[in-house]
């Protein structure tokens, strides 16, 4: 994981998140981003947008998860703090309600231990398998159950009916990893009345090999 200095760090949240929200990625006051510091975490406030965040509203959390500065954390943030506490080299967690990833986790018949068949190597590469967790209301402590019963062996995972969420050892890669799990959302629902060719076995374990993913 890497820390960025806290004025650096948020910075960079109000810079990524904007160009997310630019970009389609987030609307209206959809989606929350979080980034360790050396002494917590900065993760954007309930109902904002992340178009517009304002450095010194967005919340900080202490170590032990108390708020302790800025406006009122998102109510998502048992997310956040399940991809922490199981995987030491989280240093940023991306959660969003982006258009394709959702439509995906809307269909029947997934696979709940790896829901994101293969179509191209980066997924593999940035995110590794991704699990499909069963639908809760937003906000209910058990979206962090769920993930911390994973004990670190996911960087992502695809919420029912709802998004993603993301992690990654710094904010940079956690947003990168976080739109490529959209745009193979994207492939796949277009391909989805086809019957695509993904990649097999052997090359999907060769790339978690090669880039240390799982
Ligand atoms: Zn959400």
């Amino acid at each position: 994981m890497t820390t960025m200095d806290e004025a650096t760090a948020r910075a960079e949240l109000v810079r990524l998140s904007r160009s997310l929200y630019e970009r389609g990625f987030s609307v209206g006051s959809a989606g929350n981003i979080s980034v360790a510091v050396a002494d917590g975490l900065l993760i954007t406030p309930t109902n904002s947008c992340l178009g517009s965040l304002d450095p010194p509203c967005i919340s900080k959390l202490d170590r032990n998860g108390r708020h302790i500065s800025g406006d009122k954390p998102s109510k998502e943030i048992f997310l956040h703090q399940a991809f922490y506490e199981t995987r030491p080299q989280a240093g940023a967690v991306v959660h969003l309600h982006s258009t394709y990833a959702t439509a995906l986790s809307c269909l029947p018949d997934l696979d709940p231990h790896d829901c994101i068949p293969a179509l191209t190597p980066y997924v593999v590469m940035r995110v590794g398998r991704v699990p499909l967790l069963p639908y809760v209301r937003p906000g209910d402590p058990a979206m962090g159950t769920m993930i911390r019963e994973l004990g670190g062996s996911r960087a992502a995972v695809l919420l029912a009916n709802h998004g993603t969420v993301v992690t990654a050892s710094d904010l940079t890669s956690a947003v990168y990893a976080a739109e490529e799990l959209e745009e193979t959302a994207k492939l796949l629902v277009l391909l989805q009345a086809r019957q695509p060719r993904i990649l097999t076995t052997a090359q999907v374990a060769e790339l978690h090999a090669v880039f240390g993913t799982s």
